[in-house]
């Protein structure tokens, strides 16, 4: 029976980089897939195949609505959406052999086939070709990376036609014509967005009384604002109780306040969140312990009850995120390795990759007052920034929120095109626990967005070169 030092199972963001790591490690790593490719949920049918369609429909937009204003005259753009469908799909197979091949170099064997745990140190692969034998590998440590899947409504189940996930509104063959979306969180909101860009007449029903829960409730507005000069219908504070088919059209009934609203669609996304995945595992046979909510309990170092198993990403707890799984295997493996692997869960951003794109990172001024913290904060909007005048690019603005005290930032919240990417600046100064005064204090290239992410720190102390502080 072949031996192994890790054997992960699941192969998205937690266990394809926890692969990796144990295979720089040099420690000898397994990682078995009950599907054909590798990558899981985020390469194959989230982050990547969304972001690919998220881009082709804003270029879209851009031929349709933005290129006039440079001066770029493009005549009837029209959308070929088998060619934009068939580029996504073509993003997908080139990452999927990208991690394929980064498997081969770490020496990290693949498995494909249900990884079952018949014991703690065993695991049995199953292949679901017809015929195929099942084979057991041992090894001294098992990583569960088997992530989640999409919460179904008691009285709507998914049927793949009418009343879909995102997996199937990834890839419809023509733009439903009126496109219902229950959930107005990321995934609700990014595909909303790219079939309302493609022609579809979009609605989105939320239950709380605001779009973007977990962000800051002030962009989130504007993000809402943003949207619903789009095109987008959203209807918040509205339950839905029904859904019903008739010759494959969809009549949902919901209720907001006392009123009952009638919505008929050609498709229905359900996207009202995630739920851990760990069918087929065996874990609860051999003794692993889970939460209320089905993820699997571990404590601060991936471990869980049983000696030897630890679990990471989507199927633990925490935000469901690509980003949070893969740094959860890195320092996973690297606490097996007898190395000091570790997480700021407080410095991990969140993105709706929407136009304008909402990126968050540590609290919102809400949780802010809820904790009874004595904070202070600072704006700047793209309109007073000159790169994005100069793009034509204003919606949105920068905002931080600092320790009154110390001036330590606890919170970024930013609202534009580029969002995910100037992020990314907050974050580390998070990080490293800075301040505002440092990021104020740091030269940022002219002309750049990132400089309004500098004058918001500024603004902590009123002191924003392109603005009137108030
Ligand atoms: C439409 C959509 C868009 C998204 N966009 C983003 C985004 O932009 N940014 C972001 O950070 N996150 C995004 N996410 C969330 C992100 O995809 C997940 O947080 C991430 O994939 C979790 O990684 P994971 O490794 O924990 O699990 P997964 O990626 O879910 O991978 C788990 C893998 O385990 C396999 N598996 C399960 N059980 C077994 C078993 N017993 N044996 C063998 N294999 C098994 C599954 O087949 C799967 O391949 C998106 C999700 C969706 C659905």
């Amino acid at each position: 029976m072949e031996k192994f030092d890790i054997v992960i199972i699941g192969s998205g963001p937690g266990g394809y980089v926890a692969a990796i790591r144990a295979g720089q490690l040099g420690l000898k790593t397994a990682i078995v897939e009950k599907d054909k490719e590798l990558g899981g949920t985020c390469l194959n049918i989230g982050c990547i195949p969304s972001k690919a369609l998220l881009t082709s429909s804003n270029y879209f937009m851009f031929a349709k609505k933005e290129a006039a204003k440079h001066g770029i005259v493009i005549e009837n753009a029209t959308v070929d959406l088998n060619k934009m469908l068939q580029r996504k799909d073509k993003v997908v197979k080139t990452m999927n052999s990208g991690v394929r091949s980064l498997m081969k170099t770490n020496k990290v064997t693949t498995f494909e086939g249900l990884g079952t745990i018949s014991a703690p140190g065993k695991v049995t692969i199953k292949s679901s070709d017809p015929g195929a034998v099942a084979q057991e590998i041992e090894t001294k440590n098992i990583i569960i990376a088997t992530g989640s899947v999409p919460v179904e409504l008691p009285f709507a189940k998914f049927d793949g036609k009418t009343i879909v996930s995102s997996t199937e509104a990834l890839s419809f063959t023509e733009p439903p014509k009126k496109f219902l979306v229950i959930g107005a969180g990321a995934i609700g909101l990014e595909l909303g967005s790219v079939w309302n860009r493609l022609g579809s007449e979009v609605t989105i029903l939320e239950f709380l009384p605001r779009i973007a829960v977990g962000f800051d409730l002030e962009l989130s507005n504007l993000l809402q604002r943003s949207l619903t000069a789009q095109g987008i219908t959203f209807h918040l504070e509205s339950k839905v109780s029904a859904i019903e088919i008739n010759n494959g059209r969809a009549t949902a009934t919901a209720t907001k306040g006392k009123e009952e609203l009638k919505f008929e669609a050609d498709k229905v996304l359900v996207s009202v969140g995630r739920k851990p995945f760990s069918e087929g595992l065996g874990a609860e046979k051999v003794g692993v312990e889970f939460d209320d909510k089905k993820r699997i309990k571990i404590d601060k170092h991936f471990k869980t009850n049983v000696e030897g198993i630890y679990a990471i990403g989507d199927v633990v707890a925490g935000p469901m995120l690509a980003h949070k799984a893969e740094d959860e295997g890195i320092a996973c493996v690297e606490g097996i390795a007898g190395k000091d692997g570790h997480i700021n869960y407080d410095a991990i951003a969140g993105v709706i990759y929407t136009n304008p794109e909402l990126a968050g990172v540590g609290l919102t001024e809400e949780q802010a007052k809820e904790k009874g913290m004595d904070y202070r904060v600072g704006k700047f909007p793209f309109r007073a920034n000159g790169r994005a005048v100069a793009n034509e690019e204003l919606d949105g603005m920068v905002k931080f929120l600092a320790d009154a005290k110390t001036d330590r930032i606890v919170g970024a919240h930013i609202l534009q095109h580029a969002a995910s990417e100037l992020i990314a600046e907050a974050v580390s100064v998070i990080e490293f626990g800075g301040s505002s005064e440092d990021l104020g204090r740091t030269t940022h290239a002219h002309p750049t967005l990132s400089e309004a992410v500098k004058e918001a720190a500024l603004s902590v102390e009123k002191r924003a070169l392109h603005i009137i502080n108030r």
